[in-house]
């Protein structure tokens, strides 16, 4: 995470079954380009990090979770579709939450691009951003001493 200022964040789903409460959160976005989020999101997907102890989320009931390979989970809220986050499978692991859900988005940016390899030649991003491909995001998945923070 880069150095900004860290806020107290809300958001919800279309339908607003499902609440979110970010607490200090910082301002960077993360767009990932792999065929899974592009399938599952319409193009990219956006997400801010929030880890698993700095979330709350009202209306779990509405919440329903499809398990989109044996390493990630992806939820979605059940009465209107919308897209909710990405999780690693292991307990306790930091929520990649649709940026898309937030109530206000000033003040935060685009850091992250990751599997720039896979992005469509239709669409790009015009700000400076970090660019991962595939295989440099797998390698430091795959480094348990890298920072977990950066991709998405
Ligand atoms: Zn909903
Ligand atoms: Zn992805």
């Amino acid at each position: 995470m880069t150095g900004a200022l860290l806020h107290d964040r809300s958001g919800r789903c279309l339908c607003g079954a499902v609440g979110v409460q970010m607490r200090d959160l910082g301002a960077d976005l993360h767009a990932c380009h792999c065929d899974s989020c592009r399938r599952n999101n319409g193009a990219m997907s956006m997400t801010v990090m929030v880890p698993a102890d700095a979330l709350t989320v009202t209306g779990a009931e509405w919440v329903e979770t499809y398990v989109s390979s044996e390493w990630a989970s992806r939820s979605f809220c059940r009465r209107c579709g919308s897209s909710l986050w990405f999780r690693m499978n292991q307990p306790g692991s930091d929520y990649y939450l649709s940026a898309g859900l937030l109530d206000d988005l000033s003040d935060m940016r685009l850091a992250h691009e990751i599997y720039f390899d896979s992005k469509p030649d239709a669409w790009g991003f015009a700000g400076p951003t970090e660019k991962l491909t595939g295989a440099e995001v797998e390698a430091l998945f795959a480094d348990p001493a890298s920072d977990p923070a950066n991709p998405a």
